[in-house]
């Protein structure tokens, strides 16, 4: 969209004010509202805000932080506050000089998008949002289900399936392409999936539609969690990612091989880059304590460190479809993830695979949970982390996710997380009661 297309709706729709959006470093959005009047100042030179307050954006020699808008992603809010409606730009976070902040998590999936440009790539990105709609009584949230659906439910016509509905009118709105949104296997649990693009576009949507199911559930008196494993007992929340890599032009899946008439060589060593990282990554896909008690077996979320050709078992699953649609389901991902951040290291390790050749193990198209020790060592089957602390330990042992996040991210993001798994550890829970109470 380009700026005189942005100021031509702004007026036709009288719009007053402009939301100027960022995430932080765990992925919370964050945003700075504007008058319309100020909108052309914003476009043309940014606004200057203080980054002293937001998780990872230490203040730099003192200086002031910019807000860029990206013009591309101008959107009409298909909500009002008050009677008065607004729209929404995704930002740029710059140096006082005009320069990226190499703090900003946006800025760092772009990095990895350059590089794999500068291969001859297009990383594609379409990801499935699990989440969990519960109710708030005496304006407290309360860990309850709402329903006893389940996969693909369709009666009763309740508040849910309303809510499902009007997510999806809204993000078309917004200009967001849902392919399906449902009932999720366990109660209380829904699902939306949304068109996959570039994948810095696709991260940038992932950001709205948290926003939007977030806002709808509020206005209904609910309250839409995010959080990976909210129930014991009942399937997590994932959100798996499906990936593939276009030519530049985008005329081109390269992950297909028309020769061949199947998976691409650069395909299958996109897979060897994440399963060689596979568990350093896990830091970044699911980094808090609670992902982890969703990466358990028993309820379709990956333990095993596999790719297959259909199993749905596996980490990494390659769906039947060829030519276009050939890609790979990476699994592992949870939606309390900074997609940026997440879409970056994977792609980063999948990139590193083709760089270096990285042939991954064998497929396996057997379950993987029916195998016995030696056959899982047969196929030199690893496990993802058992807990945040052995993701961060696994993450500080490999130099790409510094690489890719960055010094100061890195830092930031290692010292919150210890603290996170620090407080942890020491707090006392109601299991522990329930189970020494008479020691
Ligand atoms: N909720 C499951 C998970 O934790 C996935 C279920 C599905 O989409 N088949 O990953
Ligand atoms: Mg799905
Ligand atoms: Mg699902
Ligand atoms: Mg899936």
């Amino acid at each position: 969209m380009e700026k005189s297309e942005i100021f031509e709706i702004v007026r036709k729709e009288g719009i007053r004010f402009i939301r100027l959006q960022f995430s932080d470093i765990n992925g919370t959005l964050k945003n700075v509202e504007i008058p319309v009047n100020d909108l052309e100042r914003a476009i043309d030179r940014g606004i200057m805000f203080d980054g002293s307050s937001i998780e990872g954006f230490v203040r730099i020699d003192e200086s002031d932080m910019y807000l860029k808008p990206d013009v591309s992603t101008f959107a009409i809010l298909p909500w009002t506050l008050e009677g008065q409606k607004s729209a929404r730009l995704i930002c740029d976070v710059l140096k006082a000089d005009g320069t990226p902040f190499e703090g900003d998590p946006r800025y760092r999936l772009k990095r990895v998008m350059e590089k794999a440009k500068d291969m001859g790539y297009v990383p594609h990105t379409g990801p499935e949002v699990e989440f969990f709609l519960i109710p708030r009584k005496n304006g407290k949230t309360v860990f309850e289900f709402l329903d006893v659906g389940g996969y693909f439910d369709l009666l009763p016509v309740d508040v849910a399936e309303n809510l499902r509905s009007e997510v999806a009118v809204m993000l078309e709105e917004m200009r967001i392409d849902v392919e399906a949104t449902h009932h999720e296997v366990a109660p209380s649990q829904h699902e939306v999936d949304f068109r996959y693009s570039n994948a810095l576009i696709s991260a940038d949507a992932v950001q709205t539609v948290k926003l939007v199911i977030k806002t709808l559930a509020v206005n209904n008196n609910l309250h839409a969690t995010f959080m990976p494993k909210p129930f014991f007992g009942v399937n997590g929340s994932g959100m798996h990612i499906h990936m593939s890599l276009f030519s530049r032009d985008l005329q081109k899946n390269v992950f297909y091989d028309e020769v061949k008439e199947d998976i691409s060589n650069d395909m299958r060593y996109f897979i060897g880059g994440i399963i060689k990282h596979a568990r350093a990554v896990t830091a970044i896909t699911n980094p808090t304590v609670n992902s982890y008690k969703r990466l358990v077996p028993g309820y379709e979320a990956p333990v095993n460190i596999a790719w297959s050709l259909g199993n749905r078992s596996a980490l990494i699953r390659v769906p039947m479809a060829r030519g276009m649609g050939t890609r790979l389901e990476y699994r592992a991902p949870d939606p309390s993830c900074n997609p940026y951040l997440a879409f970056a290291v994977l792609i980063a390790a999948g990139l590193d695979g083709i760089e270096n050749k990285i042939e991954p193990p064998k497929p396996v198209d057997k379950n993987i949970y029916k195998m016995d020790e030696k056959e899982r060592d047969n196929y030199d089957i690893k496990t993802l982390p058992k807990n945040l602390e052995e993701a961060l330990k696994e993450a500080e042992r490999d130099p790409l996710i510094k690489e890719v996040l960055g010094e100061h991210i890195f830092n930031k993001f290692m010292e919150l997380k210890w603290k996170e798994w620090e407080e942890f550890s020491i707090y006392v829970t109601d299991w522990e009661r329930n189970k020494y109470e008479n020691l």
